[in-house]
């Protein structure tokens, strides 16, 4: 007998014996994770089903095998505005494992720093006393970003096709501002060009980031390795009387109208529930729709989600014989690389000297070979910090994410589609779905919320999940600027 006869058979004999409602949550990533978490909070029985062995998705850590370490795929931050991820890491306990900081270092080329942060300013004053005495700007550049700033006051319509760069053209700004604010920060921060970005989502980033409140704008970073913060998330789920079910890849799911029931199928078995959230990238939503009931709208999303688009995002990770800076991360100006993590810093006990550099949004990087690709960051690191060069490099690894985040060019949220699916109680989750935010893990978490709570309405029990938005702090209150749903 198959582990599936298995567990269909226990999950009919648990349901028949009760009248809880059960839920599949196909996707572990933080989509799936939040909105499991959720539910399973909301009294339903939960089945977390995840391809990988791992839960994380795209924000995971795993054991590199070339330098036995464990890495997260990527440094993820997070900010003071990210309330439902901020909200999900609370509902699994981990909350405090989060380091705030409201401080911003830029690093020329030679090692000239600048500071950015918060003063005792009201919002949205408060970055500007720093931003005017940062050397990495010129008069011009300053002047630039205070005109777009006080632009930025006004709201940008939420349907405007307009992108970034047209944006800062129509708005004066110099090329220095450009390429060392808009592009390195907030082009970055999207993880895409700034003629890619459609202007309601560079607005909302640079409102959040820079002007509602400091502390919407303070960076967070995981003191843990990405995975091991998601740990209390099968105990969780456990203990109200759900599962997680690891390297289980879910291949099709059929709907059975009379027992009003899912069934999904992975290679060995498969699992009956009331409910089906289907919380995958929108890549493996598209491949999974032909194997799902023929359904009006079907077409639909499919087409929607054509018309996404990936980006990528690569990640350096090297091991020194000794420490190369003391700051736990910076912004690296006029080079390839652009962020550094300072990871034995950030992550306190694991030792050694790691540090981890980000690249954003560059095609051209991520089509590099291993070595040169390494090489590159190496030497563009000393030219930031001259002790990299007396410094032996112990050993490194390179992660190239080709498919790391969508793009949110001008026109997206048509394609957008809500947590409502073409199929009878099933719903939809993932960063791509309608939320309002670019792609990132409160996206994510937010579509688990609002998949959660669409689920918890359809059953006549409704329940908030979603994380309300923090309120703009100082003269941002009188400000109307709430723009996009
Ligand atoms: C390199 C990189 C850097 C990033 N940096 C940041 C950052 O600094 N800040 C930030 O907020 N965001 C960042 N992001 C984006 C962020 O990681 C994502 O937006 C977020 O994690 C998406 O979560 P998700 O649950 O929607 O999707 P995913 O994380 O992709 O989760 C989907 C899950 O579904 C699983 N799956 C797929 N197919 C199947 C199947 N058929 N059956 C079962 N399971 C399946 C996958 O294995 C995966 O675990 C970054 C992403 C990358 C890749």
């Amino acid at each position: 007998m198959g582990a599936g006869v298995c567990l269909r058979r226990r999950g009919l004999s648990k349901l028949a014996q009760s009248s809880r409602k059960s839920v599949t949550v196909a996707g572990g990533g933080v989509a799936g994770m939040s909105a499991a978490c959720a539910l399973a909070e909301a009294g339903l029985r939960v089945e977390l089903v995840e391809r990988r062995g791992y839960l994380g998705g795209r924000a995971s850590s795993y054991l590199h095998p070339g330098v036995n370490e464990v890495i997260d795929n990527c440094q993820h931050v997070l900010f003071g505005c990210c309330t439902n991820l901020v909200g999900f890491y609370r509902r699994i306990g981990v909350a405090d494992r989060i380091y705030w900081t409201s401080e911003m270092t830029m690093i020329e080329p030679g090692g000239r720093r600048s500071q950015l942060g918060p003063s005792w300013l009201p919002a949205p004053l408060h970055g500007l006393p720093k931003l005017m005495a940062a050397h990495a700007f010129s008069l011009a550049d300053k002047l630039a970003l205070a005109r777009a700033f006080t632009a930025l006051m006004r709201p940008v319509p939420a349907n405007s096709t307009e992108s970034l760069e047209a944006w800062l053209r129509r708005n004066g700004q110099t090329q220095g501002a450009i390429e060392r604010f808009w592009r390195l920060v907030i082009a970055s921060a999207l993880n895409a060009d700034i003629d890619s970005i459609a202007m309601p989502y560079a607005a909302k980033v640079i409102r959040e980031l820079f002007m509602n409140s400091a502390f919407a704008g303070s960076m967070g970073m995981s003191t843990l390795p990405l995975s091991d913060l998601y740990a209390g998330v099968t105990p969780y789920i456990e203990q109200r009387g759900g599962s997680v079910h690891l390297n289980a890849h879910l291949e099709s799911a059929t709907w059975d109208e009379d027992g009003a029931q899912w069934t999904i199928r992975t290679r060995n078995w498969e699992l009956a529930s009331d409910f089906l959230v289907v919380a995958l990238p929108f890549e493996a939503t598209a491949k999974l729709i032909p194997q799902m009931p023929r359904a009006e709208g079907a077409e639909v999303l499919a087409a929607q989600i054509e018309r996404h688009e990936h980006w990528p995002i690569c990640s350096v990770h090297l091991w020194f014989d000794r420490e190369i800076t003391e700051l736990d991360h910076a912004v690296l100006l006029d080079r390839e690389i652009h962020w550094l993590y300072n990871q034995s810093r950030l992550q306190r006990g694991r030792g050694g000297h790691y540090i981890e550099l980000v690249v954003s949004a560059t095609r051209a990087f991520a089509g590099l070979p291993r070595e040169e690709a390494i090489r590159k960051a190496l030497t563009e690191l000393g030219e930031f910090f001259p002790r990299v060069r007396d410094a032996k490099l112990e050993k490194a690894a390179l992660v190239k994410e080709v498919f790391a985040t969508f793009g949110v060019p001008p026109g997206i949220d048509s394609s957008r589609p809500s947590a409502l699916s073409p199929w009878p109680n099933c719903f939809l989750a993932g960063d791509w779905t309608a939320t309002g935010w670019p792609s990132t893990m409160e996206s994510a978490a937010r579509s688990g919320h609002l998949a959660a709570e669409t689920i918890c309405r359809s059953t006549g029990e409704p329940q908030a999940f979603l994380n309300p938005d923090l309120k703009p702090e100082g003269l941002m209150r009188w400000v109307r600027v709430g723009n996009r749903k």
